[in-house]
């Protein structure tokens, strides 16, 4: 069983059996509810499962409308979108993130490579 931790930022997040959701998702029951369900399916620890469930994000399917409206309506909602986050004092690194800024970060320099 894991603990819901409402806090003033992000979006949902899970850290071992402490799951992080922001308070204003309060305000979406349906969008709360299926970060809620996504959540739980983490590991809470980090595997590659992990990052297969950020993939596919099945949870939000038919969902898009009402997360875009969340996240613009939130702006506090974007560090989220970072790869490491502050969540109890505690610096936590989101592995699946990472990847993808790094495949971001990749992808330019490949752009750039064609420009210049
Ligand atoms: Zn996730």
């Amino acid at each position: 069983m894991s603990l819901i931790r409402y806090i003033d930022y992000g979006i949902g997040n899970r850290v071992e059996d402490t799951i992080y959701l922001n308070k204003s998702l309060k305000e979406y029951p349906k969008l709360h509810d299926a970060i809620l369900n996504h959540e739980r399916k983490h590991s809470g620890k980090f595997n590659i499962n992990d990052i297969s469930l950020d993939i596919r994000g099945d949870e939000l399917k038919g969902m898009k409308r009402e997360y875009y409206k969340f996240i613009f309506s939130h702006k506090n909602s974007l560090v989220n979108f970072l790869p490491v986050m502050r969540l109890d004092g505690i610096w936590c690194w989101d592995i699946s993130l990472v990847f993808i800024w790094l495949l971001l970060i990749f992808e330019i320099l490949f752009i750039f490579r064609f420009i210049i």
